[in-house]
C-alpha cells in the first residue's frame, strides 16, 4: 500500500484529508513544517499532501528542503493551500511541487489528484 505523508496544522482539513484517503493508502501525518520534513526525509513516503501556511517552517521551505536533501526526482508534492492567489499556482509549480490542490478542498479533485501519482 503507497504511503502518503499529509502535513496539516488545521484538525478539520486534516481530518478530512484522513477520511478521504484512509481506505486506500498508509497515512502518516505531521500537524507542522518541521515535524512534516523530518518525517519526509526519515520515512521518504510515496506522497507528500503539504499545506502551504504551516507553523514552524511554511509548506515553500518544506518543499525546497525536501529537493535539496532529496534532489528533484524525490516523491511527489502536492501544495494544499487557501492562498487562491492569481499566480501561486505558477510559483507552487516552479517550486518544485507537482500539483496544487485549493481549499475548501473538492475531495474528486484531490483524490484523483492523488490517484495520478499513484497507481495502487
Ligand atoms: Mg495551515
Amino acid at each position: 500500500m503507497a504511503r502518503i505523508l499529509i502535513v496539516e496544522d488545521n484538525p478539520v482539513n486534516l481530518e478530512l484529508v484522513m477520511q478521504l484517503l484512509e481506505d486506500d493508502y498508509e497515512l502518516l501525518v505531521a500537524r507542522d513544517g518541521a515535524e512534516g520534513l523530518e518525517t519526509a526525509l526519515t520515512e521518504q513516503p510515496d506522497l507528500i499532501l503539504l499545506d502551504l501556511s504551516l507553523p514552524k517552517k511554511s509548506g515553500w521551505e518544506v518543499c525546497q528542503e525536501i529537493r535539496q536533501q532529496l534532489g528533484g526526482q524525490a516523491m511527489p508534492m502536492v501544495a494544499l493551500t487557501a492562498h487562491a492567489i492569481k499566480g501561486d499556482r505558477e510559483k507552487a509549480l516552479e517550486s518544485g511541487f507537482q500539483a496544487y490542490v485549493t481549499k475548501p478542498i473538492d475531495e474528486d479533485l484531490l483524490f484523483s489528484t492523488v490517484e495520478r501519482f499513484l497507481k495502487r
